[in-house]
């Protein structure tokens, strides 16, 4: 039986989360964005500041972006990293893309301080004033660096 990985989540682009927030239609802390891609916070942290990067355009994951739309999202991670750790006080960004959750290529950013701060079982629910916090913290983390 042939397999495709878009099997593993059915799901078109209307019900995507991440279009519908790309395209202003849902809520989101967002704390960055530009005419291909959109970061904006996790509602469910691995740890305060938890950024999420994602594409415009709906494809599933992130190797089924073409190289250049590939190499621009990571040009982004890295530009992303420094400011995404400053916001929240820790020493590094740690950045691991599993691809599940949402069907929507992702890039995970998250404050780390030590090994093991990457797991996904340390995900919570964050309150929006939390959230609102976090975000004003990296939005000007970021204007700082770009400063
Ligand atoms: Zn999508």
């Amino acid at each position: 039986m042939a397999f495709a990985r878009h099997d593993l989540y059915p799901m078109t682009e209307s019900s995507c989360i991440f279009c519908r927030i790309a395209e202003g239609r849902a809520p989101a802390h967002v704390v960055w964005s530009d005419a291909e891609h959109v970061a904006f916070l996790d509602v469910n942290p691995v740890a305060p500041g938890h950024v999420l990067l994602v594409p415009r355009a709906h494809v599933a994951w992130v190797d089924e972006l073409s190289a250049d739309a590939h190499a621009r999202l990571f040009a982004w991670v890295r530009d992303l990293a420094r400011p995404v750790a400053a916001a929240a006080g820790a020493p590094h960004t740690g950045i691991a893309v599993e691809g599940y959750g949402v069907a929507h290529a992702h890039v995970p950013l998250v404050p780390v301080r030590r090994a093991g701060d990457l797991d996904p079982c340390r995900q919570e629910p964050a309150g929006d004033a939390a959230l609102r916090a976090a975000a004003e913290r990296v939005r000007s983390a970021i204007a700082e660096a770009a400063s």
